[in-house]
């Protein structure tokens, strides 16, 4: 059973083949045996997951039906869900229990998904490999040495290890596109305001956007049909339509216009992960797509400006987590300041502390203008250069990673490093744009990702192209070894 997608977790559930709770059981069982080799879980919710999929079956005995009723999912550990413990990847929050849910949670919960549990993630989002949660690292299924990318790493390792059919995550700055690409998933970064941000812990609120991380396309539009729409309690949330993504799947590639940005395929990008991302393009050709070299020509700017605005709105948004109103306190203060220091100093991991330091720096009187307003100059620029790119091409295709998954460790001692490897995702944040990662193939035994780009509020195109690619190919259908 845990071999099931989304989509035919909802056909087996239709036809009777089983019943919510014993799909949730099984699972329930396979994260208890297998997850202690991963660690993609935070928190296990079993009874909450029994007593949803109860619920979930009586729903449908009553005659209700609906894609998601009764489907297994996990959340990242960033959603606040309701009196159960929401720890964002921190100690400064591992004895918060969020007093309500975020809108993402209770609009897949109306739509009658059971929570399985809340999955592990770098602290505050704040990582590519999912290395610096508190609650330690998690292990890509398809070789325990590696990482499975971050910071949705949880969520995209319980994916792939078969421990659920899908997840909720979030992306600041690739954080679905790269777990994915890494962990041989689909995972989809909405426009930003698409999916309401209430109740998301904040990272970098400018730039934050939830979304789905599946094995197909076809289930991210089943999820992103659930969590997207405005949200009058989000302020950036957009009222758009939502279309219906199932219905768009199956539209005909012919006379798609797809650009390849040439700063995509430059210095830095692993070849082995260019012939694939090559290879996607001829299959995409032979559905009928027209392909075209573009230039983004300010993309090398996109790290130094992301470095600045991420950090410098993450200082204002961590904040809040002082030690006074809610989460981690320290033991006997001797005044307010040490209270603040030693809270603050205990409570967050080092690479957290570095951002709030970055953060703080550029946005201070006399720096300010030369480092945060130029990085909004920039994010300027970037986005015009996409707005330039598709008046010529429907989507933007290249590699969503420049390297493999790497050892765990390996970047350990060099955050620079590590930063470097979200140059492809990056711009998306800062533009605002949809994209998507869907698996292209293996090298060394290890996931590619091809990373697909479109103008605002075009998800359903994203998701189009991705299910037609998936119809003729078969990289997103392989399991890691043993699971
Ligand atoms: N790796 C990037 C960072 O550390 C992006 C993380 C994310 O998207 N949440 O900020």
């Amino acid at each position: 059973m845990h071999q099931l997608t989304l989509a035919e977790i909802a056909r087996g559930l239709a036809d009777k083949k089983f019943s919510s709770e014993e799909l949730t059981r099984a699972l329930l069982a396979r994260i208890n045996q297998l997850d202690p080799q991963i660690n993609s879980f935070i928190s296990v919710t079993e009874e909450l997951a029994i007593s949803q999929a109860r619920a979930a079956d009586a729903r449908r005995a009553a005659g209700e039906s609906g894609a998601l009723l009764g489907a297994p999912i996990g959340h990242k550990d960033l959603f606040c869900t309701q009196g159960i413990r929401t720890s964002c990847g921190s100690k400064m929050l591992d004895n918060f229990k969020a007093p309500y849910d975020a809108t993402v949670v209770s609009k897949l919960a109306e739509a009658g998904t059971v929570t399985l549990g809340k999955t592990n993630m770098d602290e505050f989002a704040m990582g590519s490999a999912n290395e610096s949660s508190y609650y330690g690292a998690v292990k890509n299924p398809w070789n325990f040495e590696h990482v499975p990318g971050g910071s949705s790493g949880g969520s995209a390792a319980a994916v792939a290890a078969r421990l659920l059919p899908a997840a909720t995550a979030t992306d600041t700055g690739g954080s679905i596109r790269q777990p994915a690409a890494l962990t041989g998933l689909t995972g989809l970064k909405p426009t930003y305001g698409r999916v309401s941000r209430w109740g998301m812990i904040a990272y970098a609120s400018s730039l934050d956007q939830g979304g789905p991380l599946a094995r197909t396309a076809e289930d991210c539009a089943l999820l992103l049909q659930a969590m997207a729409g405005f949200d009058a309690k989000d302020s950036t949330s957009i009222d758009e339509p939502v279309p219906d993504y199932s219905a768009g799947l199956n539209a005909s590639l012919e006379g798609l216009r797809i650009g390849l940005p040439k700063e995509y395929f430059g210095a830095g990008l692993d070849p082995r992960i260019a012939d694939l991302v090559h290879a996607s393009v001829k299959e995409l050709q032979k559905l009928g797509a027209v392909v075209k070299e573009i230039s983004l020509p300010n993309m090398q700017h996109a790290i130094p400006a992301y470095y600045v605005i991420a950090p410098a709105e993450a200082s204002s948004n961590l904040s809040r987590f002082d030690g006074v109103r809610f989460g981690y306190r320290c033991e006997n203060p001797v005044d307010l300041t040490d209270l603040y220091k030693r809270s603050r100093g205990e409570g967050f991991g080092p690479e957290v502390q570095r951002r709030i330091m970055v953060g703080a720096y550029a946005l201070s009187a006399g720096y300010y203008d030369a480092y945060y307003l130029q990085a909004q100059k920039i994010r300027r620029l970037i986005k015009n250069d996409f707005m330039a790119a598709f008046n010529d091409v429907d989507v933007i295709l290249g590699p969503t990673t420049p390297n493999l998954a790497w050892k765990i460790g390996a970047k350990n001692n060099d955050p620079v490093a590590e930063y470097l490897e979200d140059v492809y995702t990056i711009t998306a944040n800062l533009a605002g744009l949809p994209g998507l990662s869907m698996p292209a193939g293996f090298v060394d035994g290890l996931p590619v990702g091809v990373q697909l780009l479109a103008p605002y509020f075009h998800e359903g195109r994203l998701l189009n192209v991705a299910h037609r690619y998936q119809q003729v190919t078969d990289w997103h259908t392989r399991a890691p070894n043993g699971f």
